[in-house]
């Protein structure tokens, strides 16, 4: 999508949209700026982002939940937003800074590996197609925007390893688009229902445990690889986890 088919409304203030055109942008370790921009951050996490965190840091879903996040106000007022907690220092750093820059820097999560860009998605017509496009911040903190080196968008994408990142965020999308449909049957927000979403979104260790107590993939009927792949690999569990709650909660069949 470029900028002469989105609505201008959709665009958020102070961004700007960036289509076909390369963009200048450089971020290493010489820029006079450099780990300016992993302080006194609102850094949303997906659920995604989640699971390779606690993945890399090798934690329980539910002590990286704990120790290292913090629920806040999303998009809509019915499922709540994941946060990462910043360190308690003078300059609030990201917990995960170091001298030497991101200690988690092939597991950092979606904003960090997107910036200075953001993405968003748009849902097109009846079924789950989205139209993607990208906006370019301007902090003017940030240097990178004044290094020679040029991007198109897929090799933005190729460079931050976007697409895996980018195919589970949609994913997400789709799910947190019908939660803000407010399905939660009449329980309200933190409810039963709403409870049991946001551990299949953010604590697959406890929905691991629970898929096996309640027999879900044999009852689910998977075929036999697909069942091997969800036991083995946690992003297969959480897209199982996607489909599920979408299929329980009444917006369609399980993929
Ligand atoms: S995760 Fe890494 S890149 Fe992101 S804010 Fe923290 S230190 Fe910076
Ligand atoms: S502020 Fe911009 S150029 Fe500086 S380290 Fe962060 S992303 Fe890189």
């Amino acid at each position: 999508m470029n900028e002469s088919t989105l609505d201008p409304a959709l665009i958020p203030e102070g961004r700007t949209v960036i289509g076909d055109q390369p963009f200048s942008f450089h971020c290493h370790p010489d820029v006079s700026c450099y780990k300016a921009c992993c302080r006194r951050l609102e850094l949303y996490l997906y659920p995604y982002d989640v699971l390779r965190l606690k993945n890399r840091l090798g934690l329980p879903s539910s002590r990286f939940m704990h120790q290292h996040t913090r629920l806040g106000r999303g998009s809509h007022p019915y499922f709540p937003a994941v946060l990462l907690n910043m360190a308690e220092n003078d300059e609030q750093t990201c917990p995960f800074l170091s001298d030497q820059g991101c200690t988690v820097y092939s597991d950092r999560p979606s904003a960090c590996r997107t910036y200075p860009l953001e993405r968003a998605v748009e849902k097109t017509g009846t079924g789950s197609d989205l139209s993607a496009y990208y906006f370019m911040t301007h902090h003017a903190y940030c240097r990178g925007h004044f290094e020679d080196r040029q991007y198109t968008l897929r090799q933005w994408e190729r460079d931050q390893v976007l697409y895996e990142y980018n195919r589970m965020n949609d994913l997400w999308a789709e799910v947190d688009a019908f939660f803000a449909t407010n399905p939660w049957q009449g329980e309200g927000v933190a409810g039963p229902l709403q409870q049991l979403a946001f551990m299949v979104c953010y604590n697959l260790d406890e929905f691991r445990a629970y898929v096996a107590r309640y027999d879900l993939l044999r009852r689910s009927r998977l075929d036999k690889e697909r069942r091997r792949r969800v036991e083995r690999d946690d992003a297969e569990l959480l897209k199982f986890g996607f489909s599920w709650l979408l299929s329980e909660l009444g917006s369609g069949s399980l993929r």
